[in-house]
């Protein structure tokens, strides 16, 4: 998948490579027809490029234009806006392993520049040299045993083997002139042996059971018309739409930079870039994670529930 992505030929470029073909094809044999195919395939990208003018006009949330322009939908500018260079909370972690001082800034004890907490006294070291970090459960650790409640299946118990700081990505106007920076806020994943994780985006909270990778096909095919409709209402429209075996409604759809990871199983790189969509029908909730070409990410669904924050104790 991540190779099919990486190979340089967009879909467009490819629709233009196969549109110029068939027009050499038919000027050899009948110039009439060709000449009427160039004028269509002309009047095709002078609309497109009309539409792409048109709503890059309107007043559109941040995270408007997912999916839609690089997944075949049109041409929208803004997508191809720069992406903050700011380094990552992994490039900076790296930055002082490299100067190899790192000590708690309280008690002067050396420790590792992963760790959370000083094992000496105790301090939280992210905040003490002034890495951002999650707004929930930033202190939590590799190795760590966790209490949820889970919807169905009643209390788990369950041992943290990775996690995934996400940073938040918006841009101020829907241009190509404007860069997407971090809002900065950060959310975190939580993985678990066994290979459940609980996700936190802003005020939501998901314990997801299960995950299973998507092509781009599968986004395209499945999910692409959906998420238009909801970022072209300014995601204040209700979307349904019924997938596998069941009716889902989008709550959210939004842009990340993957900031940090750490343990075993990590599905995606720092510095990745990526947009989501969460889906819920009832108490089920989905997360889709669409990443940017080359972005060292697996484009997949994440499956499980929304739920309340107190359902995970520490
Ligand atoms: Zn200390």
């Amino acid at each position: 998948m991540q190779n099919a992505k990486s190979s340089g030929l967009s879909k467009l470029d490819i629709n233009i490579l196969g549109s110029g073909l068939f027009g050499f094809l038919f000027l050899s044999s009948n110039p009439t027809l060709a000449f009427l195919i160039f004028i269509a395939i002309s009047i095709y990208f002078g609309f497109g490029a009309l539409a792409a003018y048109v709503s890059d006009k309107s007043p559109v949330a941040p995270t408007q234009n997912f999916i839609a322009s690089q997944k075949g939908g049109g041409i929208q500018p803004s997508s191809s806006a720069a992406i903050t260079d700011e380094r990552t909370i992994a490039d900076r972690i790296n930055e002082a392993l490299e100067k190899g001082d790192y000590k708690c800034p309280h008690c002067g004890a050396t420790v590792s520049p992963l760790a959370v907490k000083c094992i000496y006294c105790g301090s939280v070291l992210a905040a003490a040299v002034g890495l951002p970090g999650p707004e929930k459960w930033d202190d939590v650790e590799i190795g760590q045993t966790v209490l949820v409640k889970h919807p169905q299946k009643g209390d788990l118990r369950l041992t943290v083997v990775n996690r995934t700081f996400y940073g938040e990505l918006w841009q101020k106007q829907m241009r190509p002139d404007v860069p997407w920076t971090l809002t900065g806020s950060y959310f975190a994943r939580l993985g678990f042996a066994g290979g459940a994780s609980a996700v936190n985006w802003q005020s939501r909270f998901f314990f997801l059971d299960g995950e299973y990778a998507l092509s781009d096909q599968d986004i395209n095919r499945d999910f692409a018309p959906y998420a238009r409709q909801f970022a072209a209402s300014n995601q204040t429209k209700t979307v349904r739409f019924s997938y596998k075996d069941a009716y889902w409604a989008i709550s959210d759809i939004g842009r990340f930079r993957i900031e940090f990871v750490e343990g075993e199983g990590i599905k995606a790189q720092p510095g990745a870039i990526g947009r989501f969509i969460h889906f819920n029908s009832d108490a089920r909730a989905m997360i889709l994670e669409d990443y940017q070409s080359g972005g060292n990410g697996l484009d997949r669904i994440m499956y499980g529930y929304q739920i309340e924050e107190k359902q995970i104790k520490f």
